[in-house]
């Protein structure tokens, strides 16, 4: 799960560590404005941040105007600045051409800046432990940094079991040059922001910039944050970070029909399976046989004929939908009960597309025989193979 700087930024505060002043607004009137803007009028120039679960703002542009996502303006000028900026859709290279829509912008107090640094805290998954990144190039695109000169950034693993040592620490404040009082504020602030990680099963904490501001002092100016969702239930306050704009809405309905297990894909063959693993190898043998997935529903092995029939109704519903492939191993969620939820959405939503079943397993012969009878025109057979080349060749015809 993303979650949006300012959200971030209170994360890391309430872990002591310093971020610039900010409030957010998430209404654009007025008076939302001006209430908020008040909290500045002492300041000559605020920073004014567009709120998308995307980095990159500051070098992106609105699609309707061509300015950026991160503003430094005066203040007088700044209630303009903040209206004009919701409602746009903001395009950067890590949202992709169509961009995202604002609806919600951060203001912030502007700092000194007297060198940008670089700081995160992720899981790697090859290495199976937290990795912690740092360089004293911040600011710009550190992946570029990391293949242009790799020796300009820090990388090590973390033991998992002994956590972040403070020797480590003391590294990154090396390789920053840090010295007096801003060289221990970055060991604390390095061993905080493993604190914060480890607390709220963080999956990714990216710090960029961190800046060292002309005062000496270290202060977090952004933050990207990615909390891992399997984590959910152990966190009261994961569902207070999650913003219904920023989802995609065929996910939203899923999940609200107790369907946790969908993920949008950019292809046109809608996939349902039962399981994850039986998911996965569909999706490898549709792309091996030349089709390319819209989706990954995974139904499980326990859901009901109303929740079948409502993942069905998402699938067809979906406007990028050519062509529908059900993949099902008849166990504990016998064969002709998936049959019989396509028959029940087929009674809401048209069936527009091909659509293919390949049924195995407890049931199958009784969910043939309900898909023979419901007169839809649905390709039904046991053989995996042959069903993945019939909606890939019929998904490629109805185009
Ligand atoms: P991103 O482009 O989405 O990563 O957004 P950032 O929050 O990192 O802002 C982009 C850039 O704006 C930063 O890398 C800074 O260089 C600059 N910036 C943001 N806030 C301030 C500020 O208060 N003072 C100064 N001098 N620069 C700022
Ligand atoms: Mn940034």
């Amino acid at each position: 799960m993303n979650v949006h700087e300012y959200r971030a930024k209170e994360l890391l505060k309430s872990f002591h560590i310093s971020v610039p002043f900010g409030v957010c607004i998430e209404e654009n009137t007025p008076s939302a404005i001006a209430a908020v803007l008040k909290a500045f009028k002492d300041r000559p120039k605020v920073a004014v941040k567009a709120q998308i679960h995307a980095g990159g703002r500051g070098k992106g542009h609105f699609k309707e105007n061509g300015t950026s996502g991160v503003r430094l303006v005066e203040t007088e000028y700044a209630a303009e600045v903040v209206a004009d900026m919701f409602g746009k859709t903001l395009v950067t290279n890590q949202t992709g051409s169509d961009g995202k829509v604002v609806h919600k912008v951060y203001v912030t107090e502007t700092v000194a800046v007297a060198r940008e640094f670089y700081l995160s805290l992720l899981i790697d998954r090859d290495r199976q432990c937290p990795v912690l990144m740092a360089s004293d190039s911040g600011g710009c695109d550190v992946e570029t940094v990391a293949k242009e000169s790799p020796e300009k950034v820090l990388t090590f693993p973390v033991d998992p079991l002994s956590g972040l040592q403070p020797f480590q620490a003391r590294r990154v404040a090396y390789l920053l040059q840090l010295s007096g009082e801003a060289f221990k504020e970055c060991v604390d602030l390095v061993l905080n922001l493993y604190r914060a990680f480890v607390a709220s099963d963080a999956c990714l904490i990216e710090i960029n910039p961190l800046v060292l501001t002309k005062e000496g002092h270290l202060s977090a100016l952004d933050c990207k944050m990615q909390l891992d969702d399997n984590a959910r239930f152990r966190h009261d306050n994961f569902a207070s970070f999650d913003d219904p704009n920023e989802v995609d809405p065929t996910e939203a309905e899923a999940k609200s029909v107790g369907i946790h297990n969908y993920v949008a894909l950019d292809g046109d063959i809608a996939c349902l399976a039962n399981g994850a693993g039986l998911g996965m190898a569909t999706l490898d043998l549709l792309d091996a046989l030349g089709g390319k997935a819209a989706n990954f529903l995974d139904i499980g092995d326990t859901a009901s004929a109303e929740q079948i029939e409502a993942g069905f109704r998402i699938l067809l519903k979906h406007p990028k939908t050519r062509g529908v492939f059900v993949n099902i191993f008849g166990g504990t969620l016998p064969c002709d009960r998936v049959a019989q939820g396509l028959i029940s959405a087929a009674e809401t939503v048209v069936l527009r597309v091909p659509c293919v079943m390949r049924l195995m397993g407890n049931r199958k012969n009784e969910g043939f025989t309900l898909l023979q009878r419901s007169g839809l025109s649905v390709f039904a057979t046991e053989d995996l193979t042959q069903a993945v080349e019939t909606i890939v060749r019929e998904t490629k015809a109805a185009l």
